[in-house]
């Protein structure tokens, strides 16, 4: 079984000569499959050609909404089945300024940071290119978009999985996704997150899209690092920090902090001066997350006393941050713990 969506245009129109039909059906199979069609659907393409694609087992939409949760601040939480019959999550969040996609890079996650859910089942397989690109192609169609008309403005690839452990799909995902004729999405409305793979933070700077990188640091310091995210014990904070200011540089683009305040562990006034003082030479803005509770892990979420001064302290020194609203509470927020509990289910 291939995928379509994981060829480029050039390679998709050197398989439609090979199969005897003209160059150009393959934008034409492309934009049919932007628009949310599959084998199913009525699609304006000759029939010998779509015969000829299913007889050499080629899927068209690689991923399907499985399950839509919708929160009462109209977010959304998707589980998808892949064709394997893998399930993996995503969110759309509703902003007045648009519709903002989380999307997914692997099925579970090997970093198994103590905060997180997607790490509990382990690491199953990374996914294609594909398969985050039918993500956005999936919820999308779920919101009346199309190809021409996007629903979808802004993509964050904050979901399961680490993309920068699964940096060569990643970069296959950014060039047809950022392709002109087709979503043609800007690198400005693109975050990639990470939890600091420092060697992958500098290739990316050196792929040269210029995305905005979110780094998920939550401690102020490598012990405490360590105790939550096992990453720390491969790569020190002042290696991250070196990697992102290389990053800055490269790219211009300030970088996002992504810092979880949990209780007892990294949100007092005191860690917040610390974390000022890695931050105070690296252009970039800090977003606080209060822990939003997983099952199956034992930290807990903190005050919001404590979350506005612990931002407040970051501001009277200077630091650039916001306390983030967190939609979704009600749907299971917290990434890959809708999933688990489906997989229960099932079990
Ligand atoms: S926070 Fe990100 S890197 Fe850490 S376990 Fe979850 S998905 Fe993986």
């Amino acid at each position: 079984m291939k995928i379509l969506l994981d060829y480029s245009l050039q390679e998709l129109e050197e398989i439609i000569v090979s199969l005897g039909e003209q160059k150009f059906r393959a934008k034409q199979l492309l934009d049919a499959i932007y628009n949310g069609k599959d084998y199913s659907d009525k699609i304006n393409i000759n029939k010998s050609l779509i015969d000829k694609l299913q007889d050499s087992q080629i899927v068209l939409q690689p991923i399907n909404i499985y399950k839509a949760k919708v929160s009462k601040d109209d977010s959304v939480k998707f589980l998808y089945k892949l064709n394997d019959g893998n399930i993996i999550e995503g969110v759309l969040l509703r902003y007045a300024f648009g519709n903002t996609l989380c999307i997914s890079t692997q099925v579970g996650c090997k970093m198994n940071c103590a905060f997180c859910a997607s790490g509990l089942n382990g690491f199953v397989r990374n996914l294609s290119a594909g398969e985050i690109i039918g993500q956005v192609i999936t919820a999308n169609k779920y919101l009346g978009g199309t190809l021409k008309d996007r629903k979808i403005t802004n993509l964050v690839l904050m979901g399961s999985g680490e993309p920068l452990d699964n940096f060569e799909n990643l970069a296959k995902f950014l060039s047809q996704i950022t392709n002109e004729s087709l979503f043609n999405f800007s690198v400005r409305n693109i975050t990639i997150s990470t939890c600091g793979l420092v060697p992958k933070i500098e290739k990316l700077a050196d792929l040269g899209y210029n995305v905005t990188l979110s780094i998920s640091l939550h401690a102020p310091n490598d012990t405490i690092r360590k105790q939550i995210m096992p990453i720390a014990k491969s790569y020190p904070i002042s290696a991250i920090i070196e990697a992102a200011k290389y990053y800055n540089l490269v790219t211009s683009r300030r970088i996002t902090i992504e810092y979880i305040l949990i209780d007892g562990v990294n949100n007092t006034p005191n860690h917040a001066k610390q974390l000022a003082e890695l931050l105070k030479d690296l252009p970039c803005h800090v977003n606080l997350i209060k822990l939003n509770e997983v099952d199956g892990r034992s930290l807990k979420t903190p005050t919001i006393g404590s979350c506005k001064q612990f931002l407040n302290t970051l501001l009277n020194l200077q630091i650039s941050a916001t306390l983030r609203r967190s939609l979704g509470d009600d749907i299971e927020g917290a990434c890959g713990q809708l999933r688990n509990r489906e997989l229960k289910n099932i079990k």
